[in-house]
């Protein structure tokens, strides 16, 4: 069993960093002039560790899936004339032993990866007693027991420089993430390994490059130890996730607007545990948002439906039994009748207005 341990944070502490570990660097490594003018636009900032994405999973067949080994070529050479550390994403275990070969530093498992526990022991089994830093991403779903495997079986193969990155999970639904964040999932995890490093990509949680900077802030206000942002020279001629990914000059500019916390222990735990309960409200808060805007175009589908036939928009008997089931269900959680009616008074009128709009269309 891996248990929480101070040696955890030793491989970032070496670092010596006055401000988060930053990890930065295009999506997909896609030529060698792309992979080395990237690298020596981040060199001198605040980044420390250069990504490129070798080999790309893609969700159909068709997309771009990476320029293969001849892209480790380019990066040992970005190595060379800037000084940053390489990393590279891994599937398995010959891209494991290309990876050493050619002197990668950090490896990362990507989330499509991470899900498989056969895939993971192997690269696991290939890495055996590495002394690279190897870095978890999260499994596309939101399972926390699924990621600490990942982690555990690397953890068991004798590596030491482990560490974690919180992608964010896939829905169904859309919704205004690419990945929706679950950021609960993520503090879980750190509240059972303190010392475990953990990294916030906040890239393909968004999806979206205008995102980047809020959502790295609250990573920082939960108290993340890095974040691994995709940044190419030319984004929007990207060879993949190019809506997501910024300028070297934009990812600078984020940077030095981020707000960092210092944590030191003179301060008790109040701060941070002030930090940690407000962001759990404000998530809750965007959640609500979210779920009543969803709730409203559920209730304009609604409008339509009545609209198509010929049916009046309010259904009285219908609204009282909701009113009725949702006093019930709010008792049990601690809600006052008072509240619920209030509540749900004003949704169903939101709700009404919108149904009103849609019939008389
Ligand atoms: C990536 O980092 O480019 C990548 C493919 O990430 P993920 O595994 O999080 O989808
Ligand atoms: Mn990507």
């Amino acid at each position: 069993m891996m248990e929480n341990h101070k040696a955890m944070k030793q491989w970032l502490e070496d670092f010596n960093l006055q401000h988060p570990l930053v990890i930065a660097g295009p999506c997909s490594a896609e030529t060698e002039e792309q992979v080395l003018k990237t690298a020596h636009e981040l060199k001198n900032s605040d980044v420390s560790i250069y990504r490129a994405g070798i080999w790309k999973p893609r969700t159909r067949p068709g997309g771009f899936e990476g320029v293969g080994a001849i892209g480790l070529k380019w990066l040992q050479k970005a190595k060379a004339e800037t000084g940053l550390l390489m990393a590279i994403e891994v599937a398995n275990a010959a891209h494991v032993n290309l990876a050493l070969e050619h002197d990668i530093d950090v490896l990362w498992i990507g989330a499509r990866t991470t899900v498989n526990p056969f895939a993971v022991q192997e690269i696991a089994d290939a890495l055996a007693n590495t002394d690279k830093i190897i870095l978890v991403k999260n499994p596309v779903n939101p399972d926390l027991a699924l990621w600490i495997g990942g982690v555990e079986r690397l953890y068991n193969a004798g590596i030491k420089k482990l560490g974690v990155i919180h992608r964010g999970f896939s829905t169904y639904e859309k919704t205004k993430y690419r990945n929706i964040p679950e950021w609960q999932i993520a503090i879980e995890l750190q509240s059972r390994f303190p010392d475990l490093p953990l990294i916030c990509d906040p890239s393909h949680i968004s999806g979206r490059r205008d995102m980047i900077q809020e959502i790295s802030q609250q990573a920082l206000d939960l108290n993340y130890d890095g974040l691994i942002i995709e940044t190419h020279i030319d984004p929007d001629n990207a060879w993949s996730d190019a809506k997501q990914q910024v300028t070297p000059s934009v990812l600078k500019q984020i940077l030095e607007d981020l707000r960092i916390r210092q944590l030191t222990t003179e301060e008790g735990s109040f701060n941070t545990d002030m930090i940690k309960l407000r962001a759990s409200i404000d998530i809750d808060d965007s959640k609500l948002l979210e779920i009543l805007g969803h709730r409203m175009k559920i209730a304009q589908q609604i409008g339509a439906l009545k609209k198509a036939n010929n049916v009046a928009v309010l259904q009285n008997k219908r609204w009282n039994e909701i009113l009725e089931k949702m006093i019930r269900e709010g008792e049990q959680k601690g809600l006052t009748e008072e509240f619920i009616l209030r509540i749900f008074k004003a949704i169903h009128e939101e709700s009404i207005g919108h149904q009103v709009k849609i019939i008389n269309s």
